[in-house]
Parts: C-alpha cells; structure tokens; sequence
C-alpha cells in the first residue's frame, strides 16, 4: 500500500473538478492532485459541449446563493477559456432579429422559449478541447486518471482517500465533483460523514429523433432550444432539453442500467435531430428519495429492453401497440431510421408511469402545434432518459459544507449544477472558497 500526502485533492475531472483546478493554479496554488476513476473528464466535455451562458439554464442561482451580476462576472471567465480554445463556436445569438418571433409563437400556445447565448464545440472536437483545458494545470496538478476513490474518511481536521487499488491519499482540503455516475456513490460517503443532505427534484423523460426538416426552421436560428410547459391535466412541468440538430442517439452507462442521451458532432452530420422532454418530479413522504424512484424507473426499462434502453415509434405508441423489429426500419414506411444501433424495439407506456406519459406526450402535442411534424408516426421515442442530479447537500457561498472548514463539493452529482457552464461555475465558485481559505484572495 502506498501512502501520500497532499494540500488539496480533487475527486472527479469533470467540468466542475477542471475549473476549480484551473482557477487555483491561475493563483498560483500547487500540490493538488486530481483523481479520475475514468480517463479523462467523463463528463459533458466528452460529449456534445454546447454551452448556455445563461443564468436561467443548468443552475439554480438561488440553491448557489449569487446574484445575477455575480454569475455573469463568473461565466464571462468561463467563457473566456471555451472562446479561446479555438474549439467552440458561437451557434446562437439571443439579440438575432429572428428570435422575438420564435418566443411569440410558443407564447401563443402557453409555451416559454428562453434564448441563452451558446456556444457548440461538438463531441469530435472534445479530445482537442480537454487537452487544452489541461493545459492549463500546467505541472502544479497531478492528475490520476483511471484511479476511483472508494472510501472518504475524516478525523476531524484531514482527509483520508482510499482508491481503487488500495492506496492511501491525505489532504488538507477535498473537493468532491463526482458528475452524475459518482452520485450514488457520494451520497453513501456523505451518509458515512455525516453531511446533511434533503432530496430535490430529479427529471425523467424520453430522447425523441425525428427527421431533421421538421425542426431545422428553429434550430438554424437556436442551436438548443429551450421550451418549458406546464401540463394542463397535472400541472406538471416539462421542457425541452439536450437538443442535437443533426445529432445521434447516444447510450450512457450506469452502475446496473444503460440510459440514453444524445450529441451532434461539428465535422459529421446525421438526416435526424434529437432532444429529451423532460418531467421534472418531486416527492414528499412517504419516499422523498427521488434518485430511488428514477433507478426504479431505469431498472424498469431495462428489464423490458433486456439490459438496453427500449425504441417506440409514436405511431405505435398512440395507437397502443409495441413496435416491432419486423417493420420498425422500414424505411418506404418511416422518414426516420435510428441513429442508435443498440436498442431494443418495443413499448415504453408498459414501463414508464402514466402521469409521466400523459405529460409527455401532451407537451409534444402542444410542440407539434409550433413545429409540425413532431407527432408524425415516424417520430422515434427512446426510454430511459434520466437526468439524476437531486440529492441537495447543505453548502455555503463557496460550495463549503455546513459544518466543515475544509470539504468543498460541486457539480451535477450533488445537485448545484445541471451542465457543463453551471458545473465549470460551481468549479469557479469552490476556487475562491479555497483561495479564502489560503488566504490568497
Ligand atoms: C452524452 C452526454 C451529452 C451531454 N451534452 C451536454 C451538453 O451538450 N451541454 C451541457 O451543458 N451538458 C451536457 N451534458 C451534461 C454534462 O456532461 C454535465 O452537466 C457536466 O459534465 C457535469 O459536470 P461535473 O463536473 O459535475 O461532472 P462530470 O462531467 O460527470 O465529471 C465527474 C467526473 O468524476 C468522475 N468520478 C466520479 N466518481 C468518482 C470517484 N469516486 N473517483 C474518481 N473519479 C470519479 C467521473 O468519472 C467523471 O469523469 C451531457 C452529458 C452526456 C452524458
């Protein structure tokens, strides 16, 4: 067994873990060391990369306890770095003449369009861009990859880091950015320490491909838009995410299930778009563990899918029949073929709660009224599209833990972010906890 010392470890190199590394060496700050349980960052940065500057999008400034002008000065850091990458591309502009009249049709149909600024990098740009984004760790951060952090213990002033074989890593301050696949994972430890935690809100919807014509009027102008609708039979609220103009299915694993998700590259382009609606849920007594519910939900496909997420065509769907395999690719019937290969074809209403159906689709209904051609019975629906991110941890201004001096946690693992900018931010946010705390702000 090995054992070694350091001033600040970093568990996780996902957005949220990068920046605050890269913050502290930009002040200066060395003897970090980073571990990754993956190769390098996992996370968002190895998928699709678009980029919200928007306050109203993947954070919630009330759970982070900042001010608008306080996010702005931060994401304008952040975007400083992606912009001079070389690797991203600005693909909407808020101000474009265009945009009054897209927010005005969904007004019409009780629907709100918020406009961020975004930025594209594409998922065959990410190598590239991770390479630079490490660049900046120079030699002051050594970073572990392929190296899990099983256990966290503390004895009232040091951490004590066991790893994936076995070896034994002190610090003096931790920070904790495990993504969503490290969530479960640090809610055991946080049991285990003593960190006080409530369940928040997790979403659970489905990943819909369509012909790429029947959205290409929006998304030429908004890269990603965001839709938000409360149901009229629940109301429930849903939106909009993720969306990929000329993107692909994608799969992501997850300890026990497989969920879907999806990306676009920058060079190749698919016939199709995708996006998720999304059903954002809370639960109250008696079970408030909403990440249980989503396994649960996840588990449930899977059985039926036989270990892979389950395709629908909507046609099937609204007339209440499974898909088959037999005329699922038929391609003089459909004008849309599967971007994802690993899939099994049949019902997701067999598996997936009727309140969240019945929202879900009612919302498509309501899109299809903007965008014509959404309830077209080629339209592919994929299950299970989970976005967990709802354990909320109690933290301070800095994403400091109440009741430790030295425990720093962000990210969407532990429910302050809900993508790639809020989690860099969160980075940004714990950066300067630390620098206080050094006595270096
Ligand atoms: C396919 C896909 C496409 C996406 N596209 C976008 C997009 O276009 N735009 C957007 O804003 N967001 C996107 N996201 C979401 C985005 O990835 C996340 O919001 C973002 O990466 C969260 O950053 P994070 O630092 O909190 O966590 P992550 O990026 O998930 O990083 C956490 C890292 O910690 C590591 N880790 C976990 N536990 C341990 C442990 N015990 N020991 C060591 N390492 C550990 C993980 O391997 C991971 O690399 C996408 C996600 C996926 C899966």
């Amino acid at each position: 067994m090995t054992v070694m010392t350091a001033k600040i470890c970093i568990i996780g190199s996902g957005p949220a873990g990068l920046f605050t590394a890269i913050k502290l060496v930009r002040h200066g700050v060395d003897d970090i060391v980073m571990f990754e349980k993956n190769s390098v960052s996992f996370g968002g940065l190895m998928n699709d990369c678009k980029l919200n500057f928007d306050h109203r999008i993947g954070m919630d400034i009330e759970e982070l306890q900042l001010t608008e002008s306080e996010v702005y000065q931060h994401l304008a850091e952040i975007k400083e770095v992606f912009k001079n990458s070389g690797y991203c591309t600005k693909v909407t502009d808020p101000n474009a003449p265009e945009i009054k009249k897209w927010i005005d049709r969904f007004a019409v149909h009780d629907m709100e369009l918020v406009v961020a600024e975004q930025f594209h990098c594409g998922s065959d740009n990410a190598k590239h861009l991770i390479r630079y984004l490490i660049g900046f760790l120079e030699d002051k951060v050594e970073l572990r990859k392929r190296t899990g952090i099983e256990e966290i213990e503390f004895d009232g002033e040091k951490f004590t880091l066991k790893d994936s074989y076995g070896d034994e890593h002190f610090c003096d301050i931790l920070v904790v950015t495990p993504g969503r696949s490290g969530a479960y994972w640090f809610r055991e430890q946080a049991r285990k320490l003593g960190i006080k935690f409530r369940f928040g809100e997790i979403d659970v919807g489905l990943r819909v491909e369509l012909n790429a014509k029947v959205l290409d009027p929006l998304t030429s102008k908004i890269y990603d838009p965001k839709v938000k609708y409360l149901t009229k039979k629940y109301r429930d609220k849903v939106r909009t995410f993720c969306v990929n103009p000329h993107g692909r299915v994608r799969l992501e694993h997850y300890d026990g299930f497989k969920l879907v998700n999806g990306d676009a590259l920058m060079k190749h382009k698919t016939p199709n778009t995708n996006f998720a609606i999304l059903q954002t849920i809370k639960l109250t007594e008696p079970l408030a563990d909403t990440t249980r519910y989503g396994r649960f939900i996840a588990y449930s496909v899977n059985l039926l899918g036989d270990n892979t997420p389950i395709a629908q065509r909507l046609g099937d769907l609204k007339r209440g029949r499974r898909s088959k395999k037999s005329n699922f690719y038929d391609s003089t019937r459909y004008d849309c073929m599967p971007t994802l290969k690993l899939i099994t074809v049949g019902d997701i209403s067999l598996s997936y709660p009727k309140r969240i159906m019945d929202n879900l689709l009612e919302f498509m209904e309501q899109l299809d009224k903007v965008l014509p051609g959404i309830m077209s019975d080629s339209t592919i629906l994929y299950a299970p599209e989970i976005k967990f991110y709802d354990t909320r941890y109690l933290t301070d201004k800095n994403l400091k833990v109440e009741g430790f001096e030295n425990l720093f946690i962000g990210g969407d693992g532990v429910g302050k972010s809900r993508g790639i900018v809020g989690a860099s931010l969160n980075g940004l946010m714990i950066a300067e906890g630390i620098l206080k705390l050094l006595g270096k702000n």
